[in-house]
């Protein structure tokens, strides 16, 4: 990231890859870095729901940003720039420790939860990512394997080697690993066979579609027995209705998550939903 001085005297900011002068994006860069030191992030959770038994053993942390003026952003609206910056670092070790935390006051009343941490494609690529991940865990306490870290198909494709190592030390230590957003990539076989990984979540978009399409409802079927054959659990996202739920069920899907079940909620009311809605 580079900041530039126009001819007007103002402060610019671009980046190599975008190259765009844009003041407004400067200021959020500010307002970013300024809101994670002070706690204007915020971590919504939702489920993963066992098929067929109902139980929850798994929450997802979905990081929103309380924005001093514009309100909740969801982060899509920062989550790239935090990735173009340097700040994905930062973020990602609060969101970590946030989790962790909060994870270790839910376990004394459901042992078996873990919590399940989005990893960007950049973060993967950082050979001192385990380092992070151990500082959190040893600060907070909680047991590697409560941690799962969803990884997006992307971050393999750029670097695997790298990102392979990198996996392989996480997974070392007893840190679970999924396979975000899979069926838009080109992972081939063989990566994803050496790949040391517990779960695949197949992408929303061929979910959704399940029961329009022939094609979207055998990539489910394909990515659920690839999944099943190297020993991984198989999580569908994005689960909106009953029927797409029970077609899931039918092809045999170990786990479901979405608006049908439910959105992100805050931390306060996570664990009632839970309570209140699976065995
Ligand atoms: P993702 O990891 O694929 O997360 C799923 C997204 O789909 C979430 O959006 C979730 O709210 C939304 N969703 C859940 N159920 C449904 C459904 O039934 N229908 C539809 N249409 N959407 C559903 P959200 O929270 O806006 O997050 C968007 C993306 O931002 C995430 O996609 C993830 O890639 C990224 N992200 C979120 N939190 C973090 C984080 O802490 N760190 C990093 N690096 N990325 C994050
Ligand atoms: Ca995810
Ligand atoms: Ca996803
Ligand atoms: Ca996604």
């Amino acid at each position: 990231l580079h900041v530039a001085k126009t001819s007007h005297s103002k402060l610019v900011c671009y980046d190599d890859e975008q190259n765009n002068y844009d003041p407004d994006r400067l200021a959020m860069i500010g307002q970013l870095r300024a809101g994670i030191d002070n706690d204007e992030l915020r971590l919504h959770y939702q489920p993963k729901i066992d098929q067929p038994g109902g139980r929850v053993t798994c929450v997802e942390a979905l990081v929103r940003w309380q924005h001093p003026d514009r309100g909740l952003l969801s982060p899509d609206q920062f989550v790239p720039l935090a990735e173009q910056t340097g700040l994905i670092d930062d973020l990602t070790r609060w969101v970590l420790t946030t989790a962790l935390r909060q994870l270790t006051v839910w376990r004394r009343v459901r042992d078996d939860l873990t919590v399940a941490v989005n990893i960007s494609e950049r973060s993967l690529n950082h050979l001192d990512l385990p380092q992070m991940v151990f500082d959190a865990l040893n600060e907070t306490g909680a047991a590697a394997s409560s941690l799962v870290l969803e990884i997006t198909e992307g971050a393999l494709t750029s670097d695997p080697d790298r990102a392979g190592l990198v996996m392989q030390h996480l997974s070392g230590a007893g840190v679970q690993l999924s396979l975000d957003d899979f069926g838009e990539g080109f992972t081939s076989l063989s990566t994803l066979a050496e790949l040391p990984l517990n779960e695949l979540k197949v992408d929303r978009i061929f979910v959704q579609d399940m029961l329009n399409g022939p094609n979207d409802a055998a990539i489910v079927r394909s990515v659920v027995e690839l999944g099943h054959n190297l020993n991984m659990t198989v999580v569908a996202e994005g689960v909106e209705s009953a029927e797409i739920l029970a077609a899931l069920n039918e092809l045999g899907v170990n786990a479901a998550q979405g608006y049908f079940f439910t959105p992100p909620l805050p931390s306060t009311e996570i664990m009632d939903w839970i309570s209140a809605n699976t065995p």
